[in-house]
């Protein structure tokens, strides 16, 4: 099942933009940009993923904000044979990455990242 909400963010401060306001209640911009959120649900192990996306463009790095939360299957089966339950959440707004992973088996948290996502970048290249 796939569901989608819209928001609005002001062009100029990136803030909220309520979608009746004709001008930016915090810094009086008129023009804004759409985002669209889509949530789908995959039934198979419970787990949702969500994608605020701007439907005005095709980029990928449009995405402003993501998010998956649930079931995922480990690539390291020996550590996580029952797999890991996953919540990442990636705020280009922001700049924000959160990843917290927890071993279904044990249920003990072996990761918790919370941090910029300029730098999680930046250490992906090293
Ligand atoms: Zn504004």
């Amino acid at each position: 099942m796939t569901k989608t909400e819209e928001y609005y963010f002001c062009n100029n401060c990136k803030k909220n933009f309520d979608s009746k306001d004709k001008i930016c209640s915090i810094c009086g911009e008129k023009s804004k940009e759409l985002y669209i959120k889509v949530i789908e649900d995959i039934k198979v192990k419970e787990s949702t993923i969500g994608k605020l996306k701007n439907l005005l463009s095709n980029f990928k790095n449009h995405i402003k904000y993501e998010f998956f939360q649930g079931w995922k299957k480990s690539k390291d089966k020996e550590k996580h044979p029952e797999g890991i339950n996953l919540l990442r959440q990636i705020d280009r707004g922001k700049d924000e990455y959160i990843e917290r992973c927890v071993d279904i088996s044990s249920g003990k948290e072996f990761v918790n990242k919370n941090k910029k996502l300029s730098e999680h970048h930046n250490t992906k290249k090293k």
